[in-house]
């Protein structure tokens, strides 16, 4: 076994984590608070590649692995969490789906522009009535002639309100109750956008309820085949368990920064406080956890580069990391004594922020469900 990043992902490593502390960090907190969407930023991140490094170079890829991939997405969200989160929607999910289920005309059309990051990706699973329970979803499919009609609502979908959020791959239910995944445009006839949710946290994400009435594509939109578009959808999901384990160990990674910062600076008792036991065992556990997380993950994409099974891992990733994110940023609250619960304080911003990572795609509880299933050999 080699324990090392090639020099390709050491370098993109480098790379991200220079462009994020130099072009994100410094915005961070005012995307938060203003909620305004990072345009420029997304703008610079599609020109440098990073929408598109696990893809070929023909689909406007970097043609490079999903070790790098989620180095970047770590690099990223140490700087700022919601812009993880946009690459792990529009390139693990959406772009992944197009990539391995799309046919060579739906490559050229809707991943080639999602990898070059001119336009952002969104997926639409969830609905009111169905969360993690997501097989029990109601909008349906009906064929029509050459065309497909969808009625139905789609709750809490990221990215499909940025201005150049464009297409959202919708799972929906045929007459016979399988589940099939199309290919939307946001410019589709009876889509509707539905209203910004307000959020605790991750303002600079776009979260909207997405409305399907009568809304018309066309056949060839549909992706995968009309048996497997739920089981193919659950597949990529499971690389976005990766990404959002990525995300997680960005975020604990930004706390652990900025708390040892603080705690060389900060004197109480006429000592740094760095030096009180109490005060470096906390940064221990921390530094320790952020570190187990990372090779998890780490190991999971190394598995899907691989080509073996990694559904376990990745699920591992997800659920340690996430429960690890909110841990640590608790942890750094408490180190910055009370200007760590100031708005401005940066570890105040990241406590509110990763306490979704233990929501989306797939809860803390359906992660353990399904290492259960994986301990009975189901
Ligand atoms: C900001 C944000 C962005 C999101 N982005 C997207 C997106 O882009 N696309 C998309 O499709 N979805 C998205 N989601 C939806 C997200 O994936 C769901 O919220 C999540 O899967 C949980 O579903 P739910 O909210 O309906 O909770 P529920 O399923 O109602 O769960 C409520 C609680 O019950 C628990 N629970 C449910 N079933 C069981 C069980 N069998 N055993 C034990 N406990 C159980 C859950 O773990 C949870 O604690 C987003 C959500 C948020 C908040």
């Amino acid at each position: 076994m080699y324990f090392s990043l090639t020099k390709e992902q050491q370098m993109i490593q480098k790379e991200v984590r220079n462009f994020a502390k130099k072009e994100i960090a410094p915005h961070a907190e005012e995307m938060e608070s203003t909620g305004k969407y990072p345009y420029g930023i997304m703008k610079k991140m599609a020109e440098l590649g990073y929408m598109g490094i696990p893809f070929p170079e023909e689909y406007g890829g970097m043609g490079s692995d999903w070790v790098s991939m989620h180095l970047c997405i770590e690099e990223i969200s140490r700087a700022d969490i919601t812009l993880g989160a946009l690459l792990d929607v529009t390139t693990s999910v959406v772009g992944q789906e197009l990539f391995v289920f799309g046919t060579e005309e739906q490559k050229k059309k809707w991943l080639v522009p999602l990898a070059e990051g001119r336009e952002i990706g969104a997926f639409g699973l969830t609905e009111p009535d169905a969360g993690s329970d997501a097989g029990s979803l109601t909008t349906e499919a009906l064929s029509e002639g050459d065309e497909w009609v969808l009625n139905g609502t789609k709750q809490f979908i990221t990215n499909i309100g940025f201005k150049n959020g464009s297409v959202i791959l919708v799972a929906a239910k045929l007459k016979n109750g399988v589940i099939a995944t199309f290919i939307v445009p946001k410019d589709a006839e009876g889509f509707v956008l539905g209203p910004k949710y307000e959020k605790m946290a991750w303002r600079a994400s776009a979260t909207h309820e997405v409305i399907l009435k009568n809304c018309r594509i066309p056949k060839k939109n549909l992706l995968g085949d009309l048996k497997h578009g739920f089981s193919q959808h659950l597949a990529v999901l499971e690389t976005g368990r990766i990404s959002i384990a990525a995300v997680a160990v960005g975020a604990a990674q930004a706390c652990l920064d900025e708390s040892v910062r603080y705690a060389m600076d900060r004197k109480q008792f006429g000592k740094r406080i760095f030096d009180f036991q109490s005060i470096q065992f906390k940064l221990a556990d921390m530094a320790l956890s952020i570190e187990l997380a990372r090779n998890e993950y780490i190991k999971a994409a190394w598995l899907k580069d691989h080509g073996k099974k990694h559904a376990f891992e990745a699920t591992c990733a997800k659920l340690y990391a996430s429960e690890m994110a909110e841990k640590v940023a608790s942890d750094a609250v408490q180190i910055h004594g009370g200007y760590g619960y100031m708005e401005e304080c940066p570890v105040s911003r990241i406590y509110k922020s990763v306490k979704l990572l233990q929501i989306v795609e797939g809860t803390s509880e359906v992660q353990r469900i399904l290492i259960g299933r994986h301990l009975a050999g189901k």
